[in-house]
């Protein structure tokens, strides 16, 4: 078949839920059988969210090829199992960056180089980049922001082109907010309204609108709906607010989202998506009533977007070790030595979270001795690693001044150092260690047999790496470094075998976890946290 292009779009306000739309009709054509990919266009200047504050944007989530990517390709990876690459997000950034580079090289043959057709063509052919693979049949994009925006203006003139260029091979999708206004106790529709005459203005017609609401939408409010914006009754869709996000791909086959996608690209309407396994998912996830509480120690966690990926992946740990997850985030700058005590002794397991900077880094050190010494089952992502390994070389290996270069660039024991290749590196975006490498484990490690195998690849974004120099040390003592990398010996797994569960990953495992795929560490984690938790419960009774 040819490749059908779907486009999403959104008004009234932002934070609507875009992704997950576009990630739970991906997910429905893909269990239709269809071959899927989502792509998102950000309009803002930066040429990646790599430099971007977590509080500005949140998480910054990885691709497989190493690109620092929105945390909507997060969703779409773990709502359709298909992995995304640097081709899935694209910023103005990229797409000026792009069309200067040409500028300069003379591709423009002296011409004037203007948004229309010069930024607007750039744009049309990155939207079109992944289709001319051929390995897939639908390709969702989303156009960040909302309608109205300068920045998605050029953005919003590409798809009212590619719609006419594509035919029935295309489909625009708008997403809007229908409020409930309490003191009137009515739901509102002219912002609807006015948002969808915004976007014929620039002259894209929707074929579908969903609604976001948080009470349910009456049919004759929907014809209302269909009638003012041109759009045919059915294919005015609410989207209520759920308890799960991974309720939202059933609650869009219900009103027939994927049929009518199918129907208007001229596709056959043939049976039922195959949703066994994500039904089997949200059942557990229903009937789990017992809990694991997990300590999330960081010091992003008023944003809790900034840790998105390993919420999703305790999320889904939890739910297949049917349990309902209770995540409590600590502020690592408000632990101390003095109150980590009544901050963790209530956790189940323990993560202490990546991140850059000295900023609660002391906290992290507290939390880590406590739960050292209390053994209680303990996982480190990235910087969480490094603080694994630090705080061992303070307080077990007796170096007080231990640190990595990045907080203490004069530190005596760098058991954390900068990598060589990052040492003449002075750019900043997109110079990290990043995207999945290979890693080799010992057999014998808690990790591998949690993956069952002894070879995995895994996401990475950092600069500094443990210090080989002081590898015997560290073994000797009993921190064991159980994964490395087979080519530059970089040490990716550190673990404590005397602990139940101690493990610390210079890599993401986070970033590969799906709903029909959770990441194996993060299940065993949950496993060790769920058999602690009942061994306390049976010592407090006795
Ligand atoms: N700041 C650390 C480094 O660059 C860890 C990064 C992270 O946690 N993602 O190595």
């Amino acid at each position: 078949m040819e490749t059908k292009y779907i486009f999403v779009t959104g008004g009234v306000v932002s934070s609507l839920g875009k992704g997950i739309i576009s990630a739970s009709l991906a997910c429905l054509l893909k269990a239709r059988g269809y071959r899927v990919t989502i792509q998102k266009f950000d309009p803002y200047i930066n040429i990646d969210p790599g430099t971007l504050n977590p509080y500005e944007h949140g998480e910054c989530y990885v691709t497989v090829d190493g690109h620092e990517a929105d945390l909507d390709l997060g969703h779409y990876e773990r709502f359709t199992n298909v992995r995304t690459s640097r081709a899935n997000n694209v910023t103005t950034g990229r797409i000026y960056q792009s069309v200067i580079d040409k500028e300069r090289r003379g591709d423009y043959l002296g011409k004037t180089v203007q948004i229309i057709p010069h930024i607007t063509d750039e744009i049309k052919r990155n939207v079109k980049l992944l289709g001319k693979t051929g390995e897939y049949d639908y390709i969702i994009t989303e156009i960040g922001g909302t309608v109205g925006d300068i920045e998605s203006l050029p953005y919003l003139e590409s798809v009212r082109q590619l719609r006419w260029e594509l035919g029935q091979n295309s489909l625009c999708i708008h997403l809007t907010y229908v409020p409930y206004l309490k003191a009137a106790k009515e739901l509102k529709t002219k912002p609807t309204q006015h948002s969808v005459k915004q976007l014929q203005e620039v002259g894209i017609q929707p074929d579908v609108l969903v609604l976001r609401t948080e009470k349910d939408i009456p049919t004759a409010m929907r014809r209302k709906i269909a009638q003012f914006c041109n759009v045919a009754p059915e294919a005015v869709i609410q989207s209520i607010d759920c308890s799960s996000i991974y309720e939202v791909p059933l609650k869009m086959h219900e009103q027939h989202l994927d049929e009518i996608v199918l129907k208007k690209t001229g596709e056959p309407v043939n049976g039922e998506p195959d949703m066994a396994s994500w039904v089997e998912f949200l059942e557990k996830m229903r009937h789990a009533e017992k809990e694991v509480t997990i300590g999330l120690v960081g010091k992003y966690v008023e944003l809790q977007d900034a840790y998105k990926s390993i919420n999703e992946s305790l999320f889904h740990a939890a739910t297949y070790n049917d349990r309902k997850l209770n995540l409590k985030y600590i502020h690592s700058e408000k632990v101390n030595d003095s109150n980590v005590d009544s901050l963790l002794k209530d956790m189940d397991g323990v993560i202490i979270a990546p991140g850059f900077g000295q900023r609660g880094i002391e906290g992290k050190f507290s939390a880590l001795k406590w739960c050292r010494e209390h053994d209680v089952p303990t996982f480190g992502i990235c910087l969480g690693m490094q603080c694994m390994v630090i705080e061992f070389a303070r307080n077990v290996l007796g170096l007080p001044d231990a640190n990595s270069t990045e907080m203490n660039p004069t530190t005596h024991d760098n058991v954390i150092d900068l990598m060589e290749e990052q040492k003449s590196v002075h750019n900043m975006g997109g110079t990290m260690r990043l995207g999945a490498y290979d890693c080799h484990l010992d057999p014998d490690s808690t990790t591998a047999k949690a993956y069952g195998t002894t070879k995995v690849k895994e996401r990475h974004r950092h600069r500094f790496e443990f210090n080989n120099d002081y590898r015997e040390r560290f073994e000797s003592a009993g921190m064991k470094c159980v994964g490395q990398n087979p080519a530059t010996h970089l040490v990716e797994v550190v673990e404590l075998p005397e602990k139940r569960w101690w493990v610390g990953t210079q890599y993401h495992p986070e970033y590969s976890s799906t709903v029909l795929n959770p990441a194996p560490l993060f299940l065993d984690f949950i496993k060790a946290a769920i058999a602690y938790g009942e061994e306390k419960a049976l010592k407090s009774e006795s």
